[in-house]
């Protein structure tokens, strides 16, 4: 099974994604995730990445096309993934068809979970990640047993740079920009499922599964 998520940032992605992917036991593939990495790690892609991410702007699609190529040709993604933040551009979406229509692999379902803008910068500004595993938490909505340790592995949770609310802003700027079209390239293969991404998250789980089950 290979899931495409696509929503605003600070829909429930990567909430969503994760419980998918642990249900069902696929690769996770989150790009935001990555890049983090790689600016931690100060490698020559988190260099790059670095200031567009801090400015809440998209990273360049070469940049972003190399980090998922590799992860896709990894096996881990060979029995099926769930991918999160990416595509995020119609460049980035054809070239994710060319890789996988030449593997005989297409995309199965695309689930857009929706979300209103007022609903976005609430969740993204209560959001607290774990440094060490990526486990996402909300202070009000899904917070940590302990406050700033991460129920999972103990790491330390914090709030990410981009979490902040004028880069919220220019996130859903480039959001509306450039991923919005993507809605009407799956809406026209008929792979595309829009998803209340308003309700509780069990709630949402529940109408992910139904729309990858059926
Ligand atoms: P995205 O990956 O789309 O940016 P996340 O999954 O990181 O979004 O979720 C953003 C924030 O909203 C997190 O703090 C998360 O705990 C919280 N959250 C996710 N889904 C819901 C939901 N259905 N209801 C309320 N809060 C949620
Ligand atoms: P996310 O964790 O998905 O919210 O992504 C965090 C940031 O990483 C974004 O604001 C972008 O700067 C960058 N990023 C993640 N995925 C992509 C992508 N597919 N294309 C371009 N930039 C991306």
């Amino acid at each position: 099974m290979r899931i495409v998520f696509l929503g605003p940032p600070g829909a429930g992605k990567g909430t969503q994604a994760k419980m998918l992917a642990r249900r069902r036991n696929l690769a996770h593939l989150s790009t935001g995730d990555m890049l983090r990495a790689a600016v931690a790690g100060k490698t020559v892609v988190g260099l790059v990445a670095q200031g567009y991410m801090e400015r809440g702007a998209l990273v360049p699609d070469d940049v972003v096309l190399g980090v998922i190529e590799e992860h896709l040709a990894d096996g881990k993604a060979a029995g099926g993934f769930v991918l999160d933040g990416f595509p995020r551009t119609l460049a980035q979406a054809t070239r994710l068809d060319e890789m996988l229509v030449s593997r005989g692999a297409p995309i199965d379902r695309v689930l857009l979970i929706d979300c209103p803008m007022e609903e976005v910068v609430r969740r993204l500004s209560g959001r607290r990640s774990c440094r060490k595993c990526g486990a996402v938490y909300h202070i009000e909505t899904m917070p940590s047993k302990k406050d700033g340790v991460c129920d999972r592995c103990g790491g330390e949770l914090y709030v990410r740079d981009d979490d902040r609310e004028d880069v919220i802003k220019r996130r859903f700027e480039a959001y509306n920009r450039s991923t919005l079209p993507l809605i009407e390239y799956y809406e026209k293969k008929g792979i595309l499922i829009r998803i209340d991404g308003t309700a509780p998250p069990d709630a949402v789980a529940t109408a992910v599964e139904k729309a990858v089950a059926g």
